[in-house]
């Protein structure tokens, strides 16, 4: 198997851990103790509580989340958060919803608030082709709103918030792109998401870490569905949840916790691999060309040009037959893109940097 496996830079669906696949693989027909496969099983079945629980433990304890925060499993993707945070939190306020868009995911979540009530940027980077996130001095203070929302990491353009914000108000974070890569203050957070596909199980679930005392906000007369009470009372089970994609989010997070040692060490790994590639950017003397700057580079997704674009087209193509897939940049902005989230090991890491630099050997 490992032979025909390529280096794959998926920004998402990502890269998962090739232990964790081996697992899924051995047990598809049968889990253990149960004679029957996870996507037979019925989500009422001790068995898949179980999954559910340990799930969340693994994240308490990988996370320290504190006894005052749910863990809610739910469908319909991070966007579907985009939406259900300013029904929850925004529509009945009569408060102010506080969006820092420092990408196309900040900016896609800020446009579905809109429809709910009253919104406004504390911070955008679009001017600068969002190049960059913002400095804490930049933004204004604020001590009154509904809530601030920010996303960590902007997948698209490769720019990731490098320190921990704390406002006066709920602060809610689309960590989608980064959730377990590194350790993050819980504590800080009225709400966090992440749609589970980048960096820690298959598309069809996203984790919600939510302050209890959040609830006291919701509106009455909801849609069950749109509700996040709903979903705590019935501890993700309020209809069928997406069985498969917890179950293996419940083996990376064991991965992470057995195999790894942890999100401290996670992060060491992962700023071991984005160090290869942006040295390998800066050393190029201009041939290739980061678009993040240096402050807010992401750990997660790279992103590049190479100074004569007319050359990137060649170096997607010829990275594939090389065995090094999804490189091309996101199509809104071009270039090229590396995602080298929590499954993309060093070694992969290191075939792209000397592809890299073969590239431009041969074409500079
Ligand atoms: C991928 C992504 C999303 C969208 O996720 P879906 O699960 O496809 O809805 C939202 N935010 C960020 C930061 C992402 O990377």
């Amino acid at each position: 198997m490992a032979k025909t496996r390529v280096h794959n830079f998926s920004a998402g669906p990502g890269a998962l851990p090739l232990p964790v696949l081996m697992r899924a693989k051995q047990e598809l027909d049968e889990l253990p103790d149960v004679g029957m496969s996870v996507l037979e099983i019925s989500h009422r079945s001790s068995t898949f509580n179980d999954i559910i629980q340990t799930t969340q433990n693994n994240l308490r304890t990988l996370l320290d989340i504190p006894n005052n925060y749910h863990i809610l499993f739910l469908a319909g993707g991070a966007s579907l958060q985009f939406s259900m945070v300013p029904m929850n939190f925004l529509r009945k306020s009569g408060e102010c919803a506080y969006y820092i868009v420092g990408g196309t995911w900040g900016q896609k979540a800020m446009e579905q608030a809109r429809r709910e009530g009253d919104t406004s940027r504390l911070w955008d980077g679009s001017s600068e082709k969002f190049s960059r996130m913002p400095s804490f001095d930049e933004i204004n203070p604020i001590s009154s709103g509904a809530y601030v929302h920010i996303t960590s990491n902007e997948t698209i353009q490769g720019i990731q918030l490098q320190w921990e914000p704390t406002f006066g108000v709920p602060l809610i974070c689309d960590m989608s792109s980064d959730f377990l890569s590194r350790p993050v203050s819980v504590t800080n957070y009225g709400l966090m998401y992440a749609g589970v596909q980048k960096n820690i199980g298959p598309a069809g679930v996203t984790v919600v870490i939510i302050r209890k005392d959040m609830l006291e906000c919701i509106p009455d007369g909801l849609h069950s569905m749109l509700d996040y009470r709903v979903h705590v009372a019935k501890d993700s089970s309020y209809n069928t949840p997406p069985v498969f994609s917890i179950y293996m989010a419940n083996l990376v997070t064991k991965w992470l916790l057995e195999d790894v040692g942890g999100l401290a060490k996670m992060n060491a790994i992962n700023q071991e691999k984005a160090d290869i590639l942006y040295s390998t950017i800066d050393n190029s003397t201009g041939f290739y060309i980061g678009h993040a700057h240096e402050d807010s580079r992401s750990a997660m997704n790279v992103t590049w040009r190479i100074e004569d674009q007319t050359l990137e087209e060649k170096f997607v193509a010829e990275a594939y037959d090389s065995g090094l897939h999804n490189l091309k940049g996101h199509h809104s902005i071009g270039g090229l893109r590396a995602s080298i989230y929590n499954a993309v090991t060093l070694e992969s890491v290191h075939a792209l940097q000397y592809f890299m630099l073969d590239f431009q050997s041969r074409w500079e």
